[in-house]
């Protein structure tokens, strides 16, 4: 294959840059395999375009409508993943490694997209939090609401995941409705191009939201303002630099990194090498090290052994990377791949040498490499290499991150000294733990969790459907704090409002519920002459109140409500027992009961638009209930949302069920499936 000259995507059409690039050398087999350059690219206008073009366009989508939109988006780029394998190969990747990074990548848009469906509304506002009354008349109120910044989001990527790098971070920050620029690692952009050229041809984003810059970011970072952000994945000291730029700290531009981790793996001291913890350990350990050959962010560099297990672990790990075969990814046999250049080599081995400082190798030798398909001249292959510390206080184990397929173990004394190893690493992405001891495991996670983003227990109980240590989730919080860069990213709908301003907001309850799209106690009520539960979504309004009751509670309907129900504790079948009981002094009434008969005082029984009763929201019981007490109960309604793609949507309507004295004695939110018009179509 040829090289070729990568191009950026700038303003709505790819640029070709002005002169010859930087070459970019494939690590398989030292061939060139692509240019990179972005001279005569205007990158202040890539921002500009992005503010003024990309973010109205998402802003003018509901969450909803973003996560459909990247839903199409994965499922499109899944069916063509066959031509990224093939790209993957070029940059070191074995089959595996590009199931991590290209299915992983696109596995992220479609559980972004679920995400958000699921648990935002279908709307462009995210209510962070309950009302909080700051008036005793009620007429003073505040809540915090999430709204999209009106910037960009600039990536800045690492070279270990071309493809899932960069979509991890444009899922949350697209639904977030705040458009993003891709910048790439130069050595494996050719990898991110493709995949974006595949995107931009799918038409499915709006224009303007992603924009892509291969080659040098630095004029876009000083082009950025307080509604802009950075995120930025590689090495600690570029971290440390970009976070230091005059531009971003004047302006306040949202700046988060996720830089070097020295991770930790422990082996519980219960485990016995007999315990299925000891072999999952082992499989775990040398699994790490092999995977993108140990090119990862989240890879265990630190192996924390009980010292009297050192010797078995070592020799059921070298049992098990004997059986590594390193070489061209795609040539029989070969399980690891190179890393992903020469230099990065030339790092590693420097790296492997400073451990040596205070470690020593047990496994792997980097001057005697077989290497199957390539040539480890000029590939830029390595074995895996194991180290023992000969020193667990040493500064270098827990402080050189050799960027490979490599690993220390270190013998640790009991498990206060394990925890507090760990903690040398100085602020890591992710640690394990492998023990069958629950308690155990209390005592390790309290003592390194202020240490770490991401905490995994493994056991035979959970090992089956453990996604493993290093394998960053959608859903959960990634990122660490220290050395580990101080960021975080993912983490289900977090991840979204990184990318959001949250603001708190002041005012009357008809103000807040005309801002916030849902009614607040205190907002005007509507009570018609129709009952709301004849109304379509179309036609139902917040603040639409039915009243109903009085409904008197007698002794025989919760005699009654016992015995039907089989719900016959003491508080509302033994007089005796009852009036002895501090909280009530008496027979009280079942709280189920009084739901029960709040839904009989304000259901409309004939067929119509309310399709189903889903659940109850934050029910309490306020105050109890005797016999002769009278019931009233005013539902109103307090959120609509319409669902995309269906014919009905989500009504949460407020419940207060009070008693003769006005006394609230339960409160809750009610969900209803509605029809969005009477004959049951779209609207
Ligand atoms: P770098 O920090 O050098 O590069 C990361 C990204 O930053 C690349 O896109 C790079 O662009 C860009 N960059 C570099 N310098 C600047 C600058 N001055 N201004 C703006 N952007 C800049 O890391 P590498 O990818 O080269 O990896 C080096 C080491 O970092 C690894 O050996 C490893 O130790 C660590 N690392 C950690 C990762 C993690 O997730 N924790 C992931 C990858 C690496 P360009 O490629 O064009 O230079």
């Amino acid at each position: 294959m040829d090289s070729r000259m990568v191009e950026s995507y700038a303003c709505g059409r790819w640029h070709r840059a002005t002169d010859e690039g930087r070459a970019v050398i494939s690590p398989v087999d030292g061939a060139e395999v692509a240019r990179v350059s972005s001279a005569g690219l205007d990158v202040a206008a890539m921002a500009a375009y992005a503010r003024e073009t990309g973010g109205p366009a998402l802003a003018a989508l509901t969450f909803h409508e973003r996560a459909a939109a990247l839903k199409a988006l994965g499922l499109t780029l899944m069916a063509g993943k066959a031509e990224f394998y093939a790209e993957s190969a070029r940059t070191g990747a074995t089959e595996r490694d590009s199931a991590v990074d290209i299915d992983g990548g696109f596995g992220n848009l479609l559980s972004y997209a679920s995400k958000a469906k699921r648990e935002l509304p279908n709307d462009v506002i995210h209510l962070d939090g309950p009302v909080e009354v700051l008036g005793k008349k009620g007429t003073f109120l505040a809540r915090h609401v999430h709204t999209s910044r009106r910037g960009v989001a600039v990536q800045i990527n690492a070279y270990n995941f071309p493809v899932w790098g960069f979509l991890e971070k444009l899922a949350p920050a697209f639904i977030a409705g705040v458009p993003t620029i891709v910048k790439p690692a130069t050595q494996t952009a050719y990898l991110t191009e493709l995949v974006f050229r595949r995107i931009i041809e799918s038409g499915l984003l709006p224009e303007g939201s992603v924009q892509l810059l291969c080659g040098d970011p630095a004029p876009l970072l000083d082009a950025l303002g307080g509604q802009d952000s950075v995120a930025f994945t590689g090495s600690a000291h570029t971290a440390a630099t970009l976070r230091a730029r005059p531009a971003l700290v004047e302006r306040s531009v949202h700046f988060t990194a996720e830089a070097d981790s020295l991770n930790a793996s422990v082996l519980g001291a219960d485990v016995t090498t007999d315990d299925p913890e000891f072999e999952l350990y082992v499989k775990q350990l040398t699994t790490e090290m092999t995977v993108k050959a140990g090119q990862k962010c989240t890879a265990i560099r630190r192996a924390l052994v009980p010292e009297p297990m050192v010797e078995a672990v070592i020799e059921a790990a070298r049992a098990r990377l004997d059986r590594v075969v390193v070489g061209a990814p795609g040539a029989e046999g070969v399980t690891m791949g190179p890393v992903v250049s020469l230099s990065q080599r030339t790092d590693v081995l420097a790296a492997v040498d400073k451990l040596r400082g205070a470690a020593e190798l047990v496994v792997g030798d980097p001057d005697h490499i077989a290497v199957v398909g390539g040539d480890a001249t000029t590939g830029a292959y390595l074995p895996p290499m194991l180290l023992r510390s000969t020193d667990p206080e040493a500064p270098e184990v827990h402080e050189i991150e050799a960027f490979g397929p490599v690993a220390t173990i270190i013998g640790y004394r009991d498990t206060a000294h394990a925890v507090e190893l760990i903690a040398r690493g100085g602020g890591s992405l992710v640690a394990s733990l492998v023990t069958a001891d629950p308690q155990l495991a209390r005592e390790v996670l309290l003592g390194i969790a202020p240490f770490h983003g991401r905490l995994l227990v493994l056991n035979a109980e959970d090992a089956r459907e453990s996604t493993g240590h290093g394998s960053p989730l959608p859903v959960l919080v990634h990122g660490g704090p220290g050395r580990a860069g101080g960021g975080e990213e993912l983490g289900g709908i977090r991840g979204v409002l990184h990318h959001m301003q949250r603001t708190a907001i002041q005012g009357t309850p008809e103000v807040l519920a005309a801002a916030t799209g849902q009614w607040v106690a205190g907002a005007p009520r509507t009570e018609g002459d129709e009952h709301p539960f004849r109304k379509s979504l179309a036609e139902l309004r917040l603040g639409d109140t039915i009243v109903g009751g009085p409904r008197t509670v007698t002794l025989a309907d919760i005699g009654h409500f016992a015995e039907f129900t089989g719900d016959t504790f003491y508080a509302h079948t033994d007089p005796e027992a009852a009036a002895a009981n501090p909280l009530f002094g008496g027979i009280v009434a079942h709280g189920y009961l009084v739901v029960s008969l709040a839904a009989g005082l304000f259901v409309d029984p004939a067929p119509g638009p309310v399709l189903a009763n889903f659940g109850v929201d934050s029910l309490r019981f306020l105050t109890p209930v005797r016999a002769d007490d009278a019931l009233t109960v005013t539902l109103t309604a307090k959120q609509i949302t319409p669902r995309s793609g269906a014919d009905y949507g989500e009504v949460r309507w407020d419940a207060v069920v009070t008693n003769q004295d006005g006394a609230p004695v339960a409160t809750y939110d009610v969900l209803t499936l509605v029809a969005k018009t009477l004959d049951g179509g779209e609207s």
